[in-house]
């Protein structure tokens, strides 16, 4: 496609993005260091993966996240917060632990849908080792099954104060 048909595309398009909300009235979550800008890695635990179709739409050009400072990354080395989702499975047990423990100080662990917060519809699974909050600390809880986007951009956005 060429420069002049894209920018006629993008014209005729104009602003996918919906309207920006007041910030949330829930209290901040997080040190000070992180406000304005936080980078942020997703770590499904054991999801069934209906969190993480959210989590596509939260980045994508609809929910915008990245307008209220909010980031995807690929390494927990280079994150402040994570998102988990999903029960906490025997298998993912220590790959979670090991990437909080990667994820440097000050960090924000939030724990996205109701798999996460407290196992969901896979409470007493075979293969569940528990909730996120079981096996490390959690700062910030979004319930839903899954959780609507806006309620995940809301938590973002209490972290990152904008
Ligand atoms: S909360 Fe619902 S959508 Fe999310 S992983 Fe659990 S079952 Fe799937």
């Amino acid at each position: 496609m060429s420069v002049l048909r894209l920018a006629r595309t993008i014209l005729r398009i104009g602003r996918m993005a919906a309207p920006a909300t007041d910030a949330p009235s829930e209290t901040a979550v997080g040190d000070q260091v992180l406000t304005g800008s936080v980078q942020v890695r997703h770590v499904d635990a054991g999801s069934c993966n209906g969190c993480e179709i959210e989590i596509g739409a939260v980045f994508g050009p609809v929910y915008d996240a990245e307008r209220y400072g909010a980031r995807l990354v690929a390494s927990p080395r280079h994150a402040d917060a994570l998102l988990v989702t999903g029960v906490v499975t025997h298998n993912m047990l220590q790959p979670l632990l090991r990437t909080v423990d990667a994820t440097p100080k000050p960090r924000v662990v939030i724990a996205v849908g109701d798999c996460a917060r407290d196992c969901g519809v896979f409470k007493g699974g075979y293969g569940v080792a528990g909730a996120v909050s079981d096996v490390t600390d959690v700062d910030i809880e979004v319930p839903g099954c899954p959780p609507a986007p806006d309620d995940i951009v809301a938590a973002l956005r209490r972290v990152t104060r904008r």
